[in-house]
């Protein structure tokens, strides 16, 4: 599997990659990346009861 850079994760600085076209983390809208770790903590900070 080849492994791509994508870029820093915003909240705790570690490097995201993309890993055969699919990103371990979450590129939002407003170009804001963040990892697989930090994309469940900014959910469960959410606490959105919605779907
Ligand atoms: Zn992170």
């Amino acid at each position: 599997m080849e492994k791509e850079q994508i870029g820093p994760c915003a909240r705790c600085g570690r490097t995201v990659y993309c890993n055969g076209g699919i990103v371990e983390g979450t590129l939002l809208e407003n170009r804001t990346l963040l990892c697989v770790t930090c994309t469940i903590e900014a959910k469960s900070e959410q606490n959105d009861s919605g779907s």
